[in-house]
């Protein structure tokens, strides 16, 4: 059956975008192998106009958390709009997603290659071609992260503080802590932001991890800013979710780090608040004849832990809040 014709014209990477369901495939390279490898880009468009919220995961490939919060939104549905369109991007790094890696088979962050070049390294004309190709088509974006190596981010929104839109979507998302956080240059957020683009990055866990309390965070939130847009009504989910506490914006923070090489345990749940000389964790060796305090420097929340048990001298333990605003 053909598509109903589409009264604006629409088109991603060659494809023409008509309303309900297009699976763009993105070929990207090829493998040495020589074998294609593309990434699905599953778009879905109401017939009524709207917002356009795209929903990217696995920019660092061994991030599997957002990916698996992406494809939740997929298999629920929660992708159908009532109005505007959704694109989901489940897996944008899928040469780290392969590997387990982190980074660009060429050893490069695509989250600090934005907002790149056609003629540049393998990440940078990856970024080109997403912010030509599919950037200027959204108006939002929900950009899911976790925490590099073993660090383990209690579920936070990072914002934009000075976009009052971003700030008003990150208060309602539902986690407990957003941060008000100024974007890293050449970041996917930074190049978004810049074109006036709407962008909460969710934060949670830890990479090569699934965890089910934070995706089913990342899926909250998502359907409370879903609905807030009136790109779908999710007024049935979200009768079944408790109302979220207000969160606690957090102004800046910053690590607690390891004073000797050891291995490091925690004392702390993730998420708690602690006062300042108190005993958060400690540090020790292998033998039995060291064992040393790790004490919190300041009174804050803790919005990270490190689940790394051998740590290095200076290594990051545990992220604390420094400054909150009030709620
Ligand atoms: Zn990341």
């Amino acid at each position: 059956m053909s598509k109903p014709k589409v009264q604006e014209e629409l088109i991603i990477f060659d494809t023409p975008i008509g309303y309900g369901k297009t699976v763009v495939n993105f070929e990207i390279a090829k493998l040495h192998t020589r074998t294609p490898l593309s990434i699905p880009i599953i778009i879905q468009r109401a017939k009524k106009p709207g917002p356009v919220i795209l929903f990217s995961a696995g920019i660092h490939g061994d991030e599997v958390n957002g990916v698996e919060i992406v494809r939740q939104i997929i298999t629920r549905k929660y992708n159908i709009p009532d109005r505007g369109m959704t694109i989901c991007l489940p897996v944008v790094n899928v040469f780290g997603f392969l590997n387990q890696d982190r980074k660009f088979p060429d050893g490069r962050d695509l989250n600090r290659s934005f907002p790149g070049s056609e003629k540049g390294s393998l990440a940078s004309r990856f970024a080109h071609f997403i912010m030509a190709e599919i950037v200027p088509h959204v108006s939002h974006i929900i950009d899911f992260h976790t925490g590099g190596a073993s660090r383990f981010n209690y579920s936070q929104i990072r914002y934009n503080p000075e976009d009052a839109e971003c700030e008003a979507l990150a208060k309602l998302f539902g986690t407990k802590f957003i941060l008000r956080a100024s974007t890293r240059d050449h970041s996917f957020r930074d190049a978004a932001s810049a074109l006036g683009k709407k962008v909460l990055m969710f934060e949670g866990g830890k990479s090569k991890h699934l965890d089910r309390i934070v995706t089913k965070s990342g899926l909250d939130g998502t359907l409370r800013v879903l609905h807030q847009l009136k790109i779908r009504d999710c007024s049935k989910e979200l009768a079944k979710l408790d109302k979220p506490e207000p969160p606690i914006i957090i102004e800046s923070s910053s690590w607690v780090r390891a004073k000797y090489s050891g291995m490091f345990r925690s004392y702390k749940a993730n998420g708690s608040y602690v006062q300042k000389g108190e005993r958060i964790g400690t540090l020790t060796d292998p033998f039995g004849d060291f064992e040393k305090a790790v004490k919190a420097k300041w009174d804050g929340h803790i919005i990270c832990i490190s689940h790394n048990p051998i740590v290095n001298q200076g290594d990051a333990l545990v992220h604390i809040s420094t400054k909150v605003l009030e709620r």
